[in-house]
């Protein structure tokens, strides 16, 4: 299943090469194609460099003979999920390790035994502080590597993201329809249930539905799910229809800012014991006050918005034609809650004869679902909500670099 939506990995490694420095320093020099996006870490028992690559692909072979009298037995690689190129290094010595840079494109960990000699037993190492990420791209490390991997979680934040996928139209709105008879009430739902299972299925986001079933929600009642679920960002899930029937591919679209801000004053006048506003206390504000606060907040969930947008889209475009090729800003009002991060994603033209026939594939559902799923990972690591699990995750793997 998910090899489905992998594309070919893209960045090449053209050398690996492995130099003894002294006898308890070993260097290892990876020259890459482009600049690489890698994470690292050590693990102990037996003592191991583990490097991902992402999006990484070895150009030449490695022979262990190239490590003779240097801190590295063997070389082993594997491929995570999210197309992560996971190489292992074996090592004969407990080791602290450090990462510098020749170039952009040339990443240089010094290996550094932890005893004079060298060729310590790696058992009696303890200096080495090790965290071992559980982000989707180290998960499954223990299935793949000794089961004697030493886990030190980081004690801070525990909460997981939540993720409000709301499945479009629903009941008496089927929404668009297909020349065969499609209706995008299924086919998002189908495609929001594939979502739903895939995030909660990830280390630390759950998901929440809007609808989970074929009924109808006003678009205030979706807001206002997202807001009891408390939710770090919302996904509205759509396919589209144009009178045209060649229209065809994928979008993403954000809030747009123009008439956001009397839709979020609307929203507020609505809520009468509201008082809080992504942590401002707007309680003893005016009413000029808070609707210049509230379009500040909105301005700041926008940006987020599409930045999410673009996490989605870049995934999306790996295998389906794109309708827009950037974020599409509009004036949905199912987007517009003022300090949560929405987009809403068309996920296909139904009016177009080969969409129609992939959007209604189950196969097909699920990919878009997986393309969505590594959006919204890629999103949420590079801006970990405070006190979350994943925030937590990636102050861990900081520490180690
Ligand atoms: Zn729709």
């Amino acid at each position: 299943m998910i090899t489905l939506c992998f594309a070919e990995p893209t960045l090449s490694i053209n050398d690996i090469q492995v130099r003894s420095i002294e006898a308890n320093i070993t260097d290892v020099k990876f020259i890459f194609a482009e600049v690489p996006e890698i994470h690292y870490f050590i693990l102990d028992h037996p003592s191991r460099l583990v490097v991902d690559v992402n999006n990484g692909r070895l150009q030449i072979p490695i022979h262990s003979a190239a490590f003779s009298g240097t801190l590295i037995n063997a070389l082993r690689q594997g491929t995570q999920p999210h197309q992560v190129l996971r190489l292992v290094f074996d090592l004969n010595a407990g080791v602290r390790v450090s990462k510098s840079m020749a170039d952009p494109k040339t990443v240089v960990f010094e290996l550094k035994s932890n005893s004079p000699q060298g060729q310590r037993p790696a058992a009696a190492n303890n200096s080495s502080p090790v965290v071992m990420a559980q982000s989707p791209l180290s998960q499954n490390i223990s299935n793949k590597m000794s089961t004697a991997a030493v886990v030190k979680t980081v004690p801070q934040g525990t909460r997981k993201v939540v993720v409000v996928i709301d499945p479009g139209h629903g009941g008496k709105d089927p929404g668009a329809s297909g020349p065969r008879g499609s209706k995008e009430k299924n086919v998002v739902l189908a495609i929001s249930q594939d979502l739903y299972t895939d995030i909660n299925a990830t280390a630390g986001m759950r998901a929440v539905m809007t609808r989970d079933g074929d009924y109808y929600l006003t678009l205030r009642q979706r807001l206002q799910k997202a807001r009891d679920a408390d939710a770090d960002i919302f996904i509205a899930v759509h396919a589209d229809a144009y009178q045209n029937a060649q229209s065809r591919g994928a979008s993403v679209y954000a809030l747009s800012l123009k008439g956001a801000s009397s839709e979020a004053a609307r929203w507020l006048a609505a809520k009468e014991n509201y008082s809080e506003l992504g942590g401002v206390d707007l309680s003893d504000k005016n009413d000029m006050l808070r609707s210049v606060l509230i379009d500040l907040s909105q301005t700041a969930t926008i940006s987020a918005s599409l930045k999410l947008g673009d996490d989605i889209l870049a995934q999306m475009g790996l295998f389906t034609a794109l309708h827009h090729v950037a974020v599409e800003q509009a004036r949905f009002v199912v987007l517009k809650s003022p300090d949560i991060p929405s987009v809403l994603v068309e996920t296909g033209f139904l009016s177009n004869n080969t969409e129609e026939l992939k959007l209604r594939d189950a196969q097909y559902q699920q990919k878009v679902a997986k393309a969505i799923l590594k959006g919204v990972i890629a999103y949420f690591y590079q801006q970990p909500p405070e006190g979350t699990w994943i925030a937590t995750q990636v102050k861990g793997q900081k520490r180690e670099a």
